[in-house]
């Protein structure tokens, strides 16, 4: 079991190299919020699990940072259970979003919704689990949302995600804690990515507005900080849950919400 006295066999590391001789697997690492995150574990020395879909842009951010890419859909239950198990650090970040009114969601996309962002999530931490109480040290980072913590009306299968997700950290929290794991999540406010960048469309009609109104209007009504997050914010709230001083921090859900859940 490593402590807090040894390195656990790894080579001393530079300062803020915390992470050297860590393996860290990051889902959604080809965009936004994942992009940033690797890019972030990568720069603290980690080797970083790039796991996305899209092949080019994994390889890409995987050849960028000198990690190694692993397409999967994680959609697809049997694909997950063929990623490496021996990740020091999960970041179980991606994440799609679909906007309609309960009556008329189809049922197939919350389907697809849950099964990325609720079961793949367990999968990993499922097999992974086992590496870090070997080593006696494991950090989960579940990028949740602050609809995690809030709802939105036309988002059934997202909130309904996140707030599962919020469930699983916790719980992976209280077994992890007797093995050095930390579970938490980051709850995020509107981070400036892709994901948002379709949503202004998909919003603009699901509320009969303009697009140009959505982004003030709609998306930073509840946000007393009138700006978008940047992706590397919430990468750099990430890196400090791994970090030498987070050890304390664990089963935490991390507002990085401008002030919205303080309504
Ligand atoms: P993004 O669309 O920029 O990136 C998501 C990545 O996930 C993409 O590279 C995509 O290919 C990948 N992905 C999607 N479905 C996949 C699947 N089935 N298998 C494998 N990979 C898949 O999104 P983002 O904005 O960076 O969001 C990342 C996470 O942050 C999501 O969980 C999202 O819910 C959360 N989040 C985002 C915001 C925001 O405002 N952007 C706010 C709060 C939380």
């Amino acid at each position: 079991m490593e402590n807090t006295e040894s390195t656990g066999g790894r080579a001393a590391a530079p300062a803020g190299r915390f992470l050297t001789g860590r393996k860290a697997l990051v889902t959604g690492a080809a965009s936004g919020i994942g992009r940033a995150c690797a890019t972030a574990f990568a720069e603290a020395g980690a080797h970083v699990y790039v796991v996305d879909l899209a092949r080019d842009a994994a390889e890409a951010v995987a050849a960028e940072i000198g990690g190694t890419a692993h397409v999967v859909d994680l959609a697809d239950p049997e694909a997950v259970d063929t990623l490496p198990d021996d990740a020091d650090v999960v970041v179980n970040n991606a994440g799609l979003q679909y906007v309609a009114p309960i009556q008329d969601f189809p049922v197939e996309r919350f389907v697809l919704i849950q099964r990325v962002m609720v079961e793949a999530p367990f999968r990993i931490v499922r097999r992974t689990l086992p590496h870090m109480y070997g080593r006696g040290w494991g950090r989960i980072v579940n990028i949740s949302s602050v609809h995690g913590l809030r709802a939105s009306a036309f988002k059934s299968a997202y909130v309904t995600a996140k707030h599962a997700l919020e469930g699983f950290s916790k719980v992976a929290a209280l077994e992890g804690a007797p093995h050095g794991v930390t579970s938490n999540c980051i709850n995020p406010g509107y981070v400036r990515t892709p994901l948002v960048e379709n949503q202004i469309a998909a919003q603009a009609a699901a509320h009969g507005i303009p697009a140009e109104e959505v982004v003030e209007r709609i998306m930073l009504d509840r946000t007393a900080i009138k700006r978008l997050i940047e992706p590397e914010e919430v990468a750099r709230a990430a890196l400090f849950l791994c970090g030498p001083d987070a050890g304390f921090v664990t089963g935490a859900s991390i507002p990085l919400d401008g002030g919205w859940t303080a309504r």
